[in-house]
């Protein structure tokens, strides 16, 4: 981030040193100016730099910062003091004047001086919502999004996070709508800057406009809907921990040796898929109408184990399974999660086994999303077609689930849908290929069908306006879809 800001810097010297003084090139180039910006938090402080110029071309200069409990009038005082106290140490004949203010260069730029200090009674101080905010501000730093959005109305708050500006906006506007909040989301932090309540640095750190809805609205109006993504990521809490889940027991087996694939990039041969042996904590979770899965919980490094986590890990994902339709676990043998694997998440109907990586190869969480990454993943095991090969069981199967029947898709018809849609995929994920297509398109059908309550009035008109064939499709399926109800 902080590289970020330097090259913005670095463009904007050229115009102030251009502006109709000239500031001292030994201050900005010479590293006071430098020194203050490498000192200044990356978010949440108040700051000023000054810089005297005197008349026969001497100079100095003052700084400082605190955190935005102190009022940014008071330490934009503060660091005039500091650079008036050099000035007449030095006997400079001058004043000493704004150069930057909350890491923005206002030297020679009036107006942007006045925004700034107009804006001084900094809107969060003064915030109900102010805690909420950087609590949830703190949590979303430790996920790999990048927008942080948040929306307050009489005192009540709503946030949403997301890899881009539109997924934020959007998750955020689902709560919000969903708690009956008024006002609108507004962009809080992009990636580790908060950007509140100003508008000029959110568009440095964008090279776009504020408001991000408008420009979703606009774009819709001139028929544009292929560049707005309604998939997972965008999906996260259609399916939430207040949800049901048809779980009834979780029963630990003990540690037993198991087969397992997956997908590593750490692999000398670069091969993406390996096949390995493993002794995991091996858990039965028993579901309504006498399904029985096995949950595997795998620790590359038991040191990484602490005491009771593979029996949380198996309860919690026991739990999110339950919560899925029946239709996604009709061809589902085992969940095998990889506790301390980073890695990516994945599955496929020739194993009908989903690979869980708690955390991505990154190192992000999925948060609030990782049910629908369960329903991705699950689409894969249950519903799609096998990439290459006939099903073959990793393991030999200790649970038969003969009270399940399957469904098969007929893939002709599911491709006369695809083309019928006139090539529109509802995510540019979906675009790389059958198997994505269908886990990213059966998720937003899910959404707008079941969980209408949870998406943006945006995202409904978008699944609708990008993949109507497939809805069509899916619609027609008579899919066993409880413990989930439909939309009114
Ligand atoms: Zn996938």
């Amino acid at each position: 981030m902080k590289k970020i800001i330097l090259i913005i810097c670095f463009f904007m010297f050229p115009t102030s040193l251009l502006a109709e003084e000239n500031v001292c090139d030994r201050i900005i180039t010479g590293g006071g100016y430098q020194e203050y910006l490498d000192d200044l938090p990356s978010y949440d402080f108040n700051s000023a730099f000054h810089i005297v110029v005197g008349d026969d071309g001497s100079c100095t200069y003052g700084w400082d910062w605190w955190e935005t409990n102190r009022a940014l009038e008071d330490v934009m005082q503060d660091s005039f003091n500091d650079c008036e106290e050099d000035r007449k140490k030095k006997n400079i004949d001058g004043e000493c004047r704004f150069y930057d203010i909350n890491r923005k260069i206002v030297w020679g730029k009036p107006e942007l001086y006045e925004e700034l200090v107009a804006e001084s009674s900094p809107e969060l101080e003064n915030s109900k919502c102010h805690g909420f905010f950087l609590e949830n501000f703190n949590d979303y730093k430790s996920t790999n999004n990048k927008y942080f959005y948040t929306v307050e109305s009489e005192g009540r708050c709503e946030y949403g996070m997301g890899k881009d500006a539109d997924s934020a906006f959007n998750e955020c506007e689902k709560f919000r709508q969903e708690n009956n909040i008024g006002g609108k989301c507004e962009p809080f932090a992009v990636e580790d800057q908060i950007v509140w309540g100003k508008p000029e640095l959110y568009a440095e750190l964008t090279g776009s406009k504020f408001k991000p809805s408008e420009e979703i609205q606009k774009s819709m109006d001139e028929g544009d809907y292929d560049s707005v993504d309604v998939g997972m990521w965008q999906l996260d809490g259609i399916i939430n921990s207040t949800d049901p889940s048809t779980l009834q027991k979780v029963i630990y087996i003990g540690k037993e040796k198991r087969n397992f694939i997956e997908a590593r990039t750490d692999r000398e041969d670069k091969s993406r898929l390996f096949e390995f042996k493993a002794t995991p904590y091996v858990y039965d979770a028993y579901y309504e109408n006498g399904k029985i899965f096995e949950i595997l919980i795998y620790f590359e490094n038991e040191k990484n184990k602490s005491k009771g986590k593979d029996g949380s890990l198996a309860e919690k994902y026991a739990f999110m399974i339950g919560q899925m339709p029946n239709v996604l676990l009709q061809r589902l043998d085992a969940a095998h999660i990889y506790a301390d694997v980073l890695g990516i998440s994945n599955a496929s109907a020739k194993e009908r086994i989903i690979n869980i990586h708690p955390e991505g190869e990154g190192g992000y969480v999925f948060v609030t999303a990782i049910e629908e990454l369960f329903i991705h993943e699950l689409v894969h095991a249950s519903l799609d077609k096998p990439i290459h090969g006939v099903y073959q069981a990793m393991n030999k199967k200790r649970h038969k689930n003969s009270t399940i029947k399957s469904k098969k898709l007929n893939w002709g018809d599911w491709r006369q849908a695809v083309k019928k849609d006139k090539k529109k995929y509802i995510t540019k994920y979906a675009k790389t290929s059958i198997h994505e297509d269908l886990a990213e398109s059966f998720t937003a059908w899910l959404a707008l069908r079941y969980k209408d309550d949870r998406i943006s009035d945006i995202q409904k008109v978008v699944i609708e306006k990008k993949i109507p064939n497939r809805i069509k499709y899916f619609d027609e399926q008579e899919f066993d879809m409880y413990p989930l109800v439909l939309s009114d």
